[in-house]
């Protein structure tokens, strides 16, 4: 896992190193492994429910916005839809957007776990929720261009682990759409098109950027996941996993927190507004994370979610799977 200092209180210095090896699905970097019990169809029923389950905090946000549209608008008719998708998704089962998107994991685990075991169960259930189509086959070999059918492949699904010492299995997962992925983007400063230096506003003036460069493309409207500092890789990193945090939730960090509200309203002004077609819904909501960085660094990355923000928990406490 990768703690997220200021969001979740962790101590910079918590953050772990972890073994690139823990990347290739079934590779084995951990010595002590004891049988597991099998929880492929408990993972199978978390791809299901980030598939077709549209987390809570993210349905009332859209809620709350569409009512804050003009009667009659665009921009309120198509947060409605969006929200009817919801519902029909959730009673059918069925994937919220056709693109189920690239399978990221981060996975805290006990001491005595198999990095292997829980590896090849999370790929036995992507295999299987292909084939129940809560996952459409989105994998491609990125030299020959096939379609590995299943979903699995180098790199996917994506796995993070961190053996952690709370006793009980967490399992997140987010479903990360191409569309706004595309829409991501990396600032390193001082940039001089932005004139932005290296602080708090240098790094507003890169978030604002980000919001209108993407110009409702990515299926807005959508969630900023902000991480200022770290390396170009774990910068990345740090903000799609701050994405897993509830929409609305205070930032731990008030200069931050301060910041989120304070970009949000902004951008929300510019009127881009529901995929683009104008309105006052253009982000649901600006989440920031920082990370220490070198001297010689100081990057600015913005991972872009859309609106289907698919993610879910699950954990496993004496055998009892519980899920968000
Ligand atoms: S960006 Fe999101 S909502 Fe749009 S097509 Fe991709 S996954 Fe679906």
């Amino acid at each position: 896992m990768i703690a997220l200092p200021w969001r979740n209180g962790f101590e910079a210095n918590n953050v772990d190193t972890r073994n690139p090896a823990c990347y290739n699905p079934g590779n084995e970097c951990q010595s002590m492994v004891e049988d597991m019990k099998d929880y492929t169809q408990d993972f199978l029923e978390l791809i299901r429910r980030c598939s077709a389950d549209l987390p809570k905090d993210v349905e009332g946000k859209i809620t709350d916005f569409m009512n804050q549209e003009e009667e009659g608008s665009t921009a309120q008719s198509i947060l409605r839809q969006i929200l009817k998708n919801c519902e029909m998704a959730r009673e059918r089962s069925m994937p919220i957007c056709q693109d189920t998107g690239t399978n990221v994991y981060w996975i805290d685990y006990l001491d005595g776990m198999s990095e292997k075991e829980i590896t090849e169960q999370i790929i036995e259930a992507t295999k299987l929720a292909t084939k129940k189509t809560y996952l459409r086959p989105n994998s491609v070999d990125s030299i020959t261009s096939k379609n590995t059918g299943n979903n699995v492949g180098v790199g996917h699904p994506y796995v993070h682990f961190h053996r952690w010492d709370d006793d009980y299995l967490r399992v997140r997962l987010m479903l990360k759409g191409g569309g706004s992925e595309n829409c991501g983007i990396q600032y390193k400063l001082p940039d001089s098109r932005l004139k932005a230096g290296r602080d708090l506003d240098g790094v507003a003036k890169c978030v604002r950027d980000a919001a209108f460069l993407a110009q409702g493309k990515g299926c807005s409207p959508g969630i900023l996941g902000v991480c200022i500092g770290g390396d170009r890789g774990s910068s990345y990193e740090y903000s799609k996993l701050v994405l897993m945090g509830k929409l609305g939730e205070a930032n731990q960090n008030p200069q931050l927190d301060g910041l989120e509200k304070k970009l949000l309203e902004e951008i929300n002004s510019i009127g881009i507004g529901p995929m683009g077609l104008g309105g006052k819904t253009t982000v649901l909501d600006v989440k920031m994370t920082a990370a220490n960085r070198i001297p010689a660094c100081y990057f600015v990355s913005v991972t872009y979610m859309c609106w289907a923000c698919r993610r879910h928990t699950m954990t496993i406490r004496d055998g009892v799977v519980e899920y968000d």
